[in-house]
């Protein structure tokens, strides 16, 4: 007997055109495997059991008229900070405990109208702050490979969703890491698109020049399906490119012979764990016996400062962005105060978590006047010098290839009481949102039993690239069928 919650989006879907399986059958299947292990690595929000299988039963008569395309039928799961239209939309906050959205964010219509099974939401750190699932103020999620450790953040209940077996795919969201590094630490695909390929219309915002939406999934073939799904100009969002959309499931079996690829030798820092570094230099070579040109010496001398730029530009917009929440439009409102100052601060002290103060206290800081030039200018204008880096090394390389993450998933609480610790899990992937160009992360090997990330970087629209240099990373290895066993 197949387990359909195995299956990936591709393998369904075969299962569901030819009638071997139906959207309601899977759609089950995926629900009672939720109850199972839900009580053990606590990854969702909000389950929407009924309206799910309401869905399925569409789908299913969608696919008897035989209107299917890839996603129809297929039971996923969707980050807590895209908006849900009647569906509970937190963001792992106090502040929207109770906000039920009156409208789908873009993707969330696409995935519809797709025909996709949307079963519920998962869990994050507040407000997508964080990279651990820690900071959400409602529980912490736990890594299917090791219930002790964390599953990686902020998108983590994503990425545990998909890798604990409870959906077929998931949608996170990236603002300096926040696909990548619960992929990484979770061992499952996640791709960042490109800064203005997927609209971020009905994505809570925390800081919008950087935030992204993308998928979650079980490999690289599913990955290409939903970003099919979701990739497109929407007028609703400004900065959502007219670029035209690919197909880019078409380009997966292209290989990599005689590709470029460059070892950006400032992505092994110091602090980076042996064992990671090891498994990176194997990933590395099995690229080029695939036929790849590997340079191990190209530079990008800036991305050191992008942690510095990054903690300004992405608190400054968060206090901008969170200045919203002032317990008179939506979201929690605390009344008691004498008048509606104390209202308003009362409303924010007990919404928000610290995580998220600090940011705003951290942004409010770098914008205010008299310090404006010092902090907020100065890190754009460090953020123009490492994009033009970026600029510069696709001139000479197809993509670049890094670890997604300095470290495995660490344990749950050991870095919790030190902001600085748990920032520097992002310092591979922070550059690439400054930058606003693409990166996948895929399964590139475990270290001490826990999984290991290769993250693949190209230039701006490069999708393509990152996807057929993952496909025949992944045609070539075994990592991507390894399951966490719980
Ligand atoms: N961990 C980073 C932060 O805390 C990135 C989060 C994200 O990508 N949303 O800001």
């Amino acid at each position: 007997m197949i387990n359909h919650t195995q299956l990936t989006i591709h393998e369904a879907h075969k299962l569901l055109f030819s009638k071997q399986v139906s959207s309601v059958e899977l759609t089950r299947s995926y629900l009672e495997r939720i109850r199972k292990v839900e009580p053990q690595v606590h990854a969702l929000v909000t389950v929407i059991e009924e309206q799910a299988l309401q869905q399925a039963q569409q789908s299913d008569a969608r696919i008897a008229s035989g209107d299917i395309n890839p996603l129809t039928g297929i039971p996923m799961i969707i980050k807590d900070n895209m908006c849900t239209k009647g569906v509970r939309t937190t963001c792992s906050s106090k502040m929207l405990a109770n906000f039920v959205p009156p409208y789908d964010a873009n993707v969330v219509t696409k995935l519809n109208a797709a025909g996709a099974v949307i079963m519920g939401k998962a869990n994050m750190d507040e407000f997508a702050m964080g990279s651990s699932t820690e900071n959400s103020a409602l529980f912490v999620t736990h890594n299917p490979w090791d219930l002790d450790r964390v599953p990686g953040g902020s998108s983590g209940g994503s990425a545990v969703s998909v890798a604990a077996g409870e959906a077929a795919g998931a949608l996170g969201s990236d603002t300096g890491g926040s696909i990548r590094q619960p992929a990484s630490f979770c061992s499952v695909v996640g791709l960042k698109p490109t800064y203005g390929l997927v609209s971020r219309y009905g994505l809570v915002a925390f800081a919008s020049s950087l935030d992204q939406i993308g998928p979650l999934t079980r490999d690289v073939t599913d990955c290409a399906l939903l970003l099919n799904a979701i990739a497109g100009h929407d007028y609703r969002d400004s900065t959502s490119v007219p670029y035209p959309v690919p197909d880019y499931s078409a380009c997966l079996g292209a290989g990599i012979k005689g590709m470029r690829i460059g070892i950006p030798k400032e992505y092994f820092v110091a602090g980076m764990q042996p064992e990671v570094a090891a498994a990176m230099k194997t990933a590395i070579a099995q690229l080029e016996t695939l036929g790849a040109k590997i340079d191990w010496d190209v530079s990008l001398p800036s991305t050191p400062h992008a942690l510095a730029v990054y903690y300004i530009i992405a608190p400054s917009e968060a206090s901008a962005n969170l200045a919203r929440y002032d317990g008179v439009k939506y979201g929690y409102s605390h009344k008691e105060g004498a008048n509606m100052w104390e209202d308003m601060e009362k409303t924010r002290q007990f919404g928000f978590g610290p995580e998220v103060k600090r940011r705003i206290m951290l942004g409010t800081y770098a914008l205010s006047a008299g310090y404006y030039d010092a902090y907020y200018l100065k890190a754009q204008k460090v953020r123009t010098l490492i994009r033009r880096e970026f600029d510069a090394a696709f001139e000479k390389y197809d993509a670049l290839v890094t670890p997604t993450s300095p470290t495995v998933p660490f344990k749950i609480g050991e870095k919790a009481a030190d902001p600085i610790q748990m920032y520097l899990s992002d310092v591979c992937t922070l550059p690439i949102n400054i930058a606003g160009v693409p990166a996948i992360s895929i399964p590139a090997g475990f270290a001490n039993g826990l999984p290991v990330g290769m993250q693949i970087i190209g230039k701006h629209f490069a999708e393509e690239t990152l996807f057929r240099v993952a496909y025949a990373y992944e045609q070539a290895t075994e990592w991507h069928k390894r399951a966490a066993k719980i």
